[in-house]
């Protein structure tokens, strides 16, 4: 099994997948069709509801939140013609300093399986239906983007060797969980970007979007779709249907502060943190939040605010999942998936299939 020369597949190994009946959560993430698969969509549902955004055609959600309009009883009642955006996924395509392949853990089809390798699922899903004029034209249009950033952020004097910064920022492994440890906060724009009170609020802010797709959602082991939303007062956990029904079914008080976790817990999350930093992806979004500043803040100090973001945005899903029963050794694998989405989510110097 081979994909395009140089592609990094690290993570279509050691895992299975199997999509779940009656789970459908994917189909609360807007999908994207070309006008192809339109025209073969209208031509099945006239009337299906579309959106427009920056050239992209997205499928519209049930009650403006919930699940795809095609989507009955957690099932496609289109699925011969469903678009390639939802025959992808688990798989994502990145193209960043090189092309990398990630399975997005908050699927509850994918399990850690010593052994497993999912190259095959992976060619069938993505490999034989993706265009390689597309996939070629990703790759140049994101290594042109990076360049441009190279030359500025050389011209502005705040490059840096991205790849050194993130080892230098693992090797203090679990005391990401302990902030009252961390060093002083970068210097930068803002003085207070990468402090623990800064990281915890950037955490906490997404919890309290008016906007409910932009808010976190999580599937849970039983299949449920949960909602939240609040902020550092408190968090409602809202059961998700799929006509965009967001119903409270538990209050969460208080996280105007980070939780003290157990070390076990602190030891998983940082692991968490390790396997994230594999990917290509999280040096885009360092080189982002730099173009994002106006090339005010180095890679080193973005590479040290990014990391502090990560570790609170993954004690704060840590707290929230324990506080809803999750018992503390599950809590690690079960903030992964709670976190994946965010961070494939994340703004970057870097493009997509
Ligand atoms: S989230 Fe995973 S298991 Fe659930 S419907 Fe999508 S692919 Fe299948
Ligand atoms: S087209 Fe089908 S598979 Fe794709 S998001 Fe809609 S319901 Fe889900």
């Amino acid at each position: 099994m081979t994909t395009p020369d140089g592609w990094v597949t690290r993570e279509l190994h050691g895992l299975r997948y199997r999509c779940l009946e009656d789970c459908g959560f994917c189909c609360t993430f807007t999908a994207e069709a070309n006008d192809h698969e339109l025209l073969r969509l209208r031509s099945k549902f006239p009337k299906l509801p579309v959106t427009r955004s920056e050239g992209m055609t997205l499928l519209g959600l049930q009650g403006g939140c919930g699940a795809c309009t095609l989507l009955k009883e957690r099932k496609c009642t289109a699925y011969e013609e469903r678009p390639a955006h939802c025959r992808y996924f688990p798989f994502h395509v990145y193209f960043g300093r090189r092309t990398e392949v990630y399975v997005n853990r908050c699927c509850r089809g994918v399990e850690v399986a010593p052994g497993g390798d999912l190259a095959a699922k992976f060619k069938a899903q993505v490999q034989d239906l993706a265009s390689p004029f597309r996939l070629r034209r990703e790759q140049e249009k994101a290594d042109k983007v990076r360049a441009t950033f190279e030359r500025n952020a050389r011209a502005a004097g705040v490059w840096g060797d991205v790849d050194v910064e993130i080892a230098r920022l693992l090797e203090r492994g679990a005391s990401w969980f302990d902030p009252a440890t961390w060093p002083a906060t970068p210097t930068g724009a803002d003085d207070e970007a990468g402090s623990p009170g800064e990281a915890w609020q950037v955490a906490l802010a997404p919890f309290g979007l008016d906007d409910a797709v932009a808010r976190p959602f999580h599937l849970a082991a039983d299949l449920q779709w949960l909602g939240f939303q609040g902020g550092a007062a408190g968090v409602t956990a809202q059961h998700l249907g799929e006509n965009g029904t967001l119903v409270p079914f538990q209050e969460l008080d208080r996280f105007d502060e980070w939780p003290e976790l157990p070390e076990k817990v602190r030891e998983g999350l940082f692991s968490v943190i390790a396997r994230l930093a594999t990917r290509d992806l999280l040096a885009g979004s360092i080189y982002h939040m730099v173009d994002d500043t106006a090339y005010k803040i180095a890679v080193r100090d973005a590479a040290e605010i990014r990391f502090a973001d990560m570790a609170a945005a993954l004690a704060l899903r840590a707290d929230i999942l324990h506080r809803l029963g999750i018992p503390w050794d599950q809590v690690p694998a079960e903030a992964e998936r709670f976190y994946d989405s965010a961070f494939l989510d994340h703004p970057t110097i870097g493009g997509w299939l």
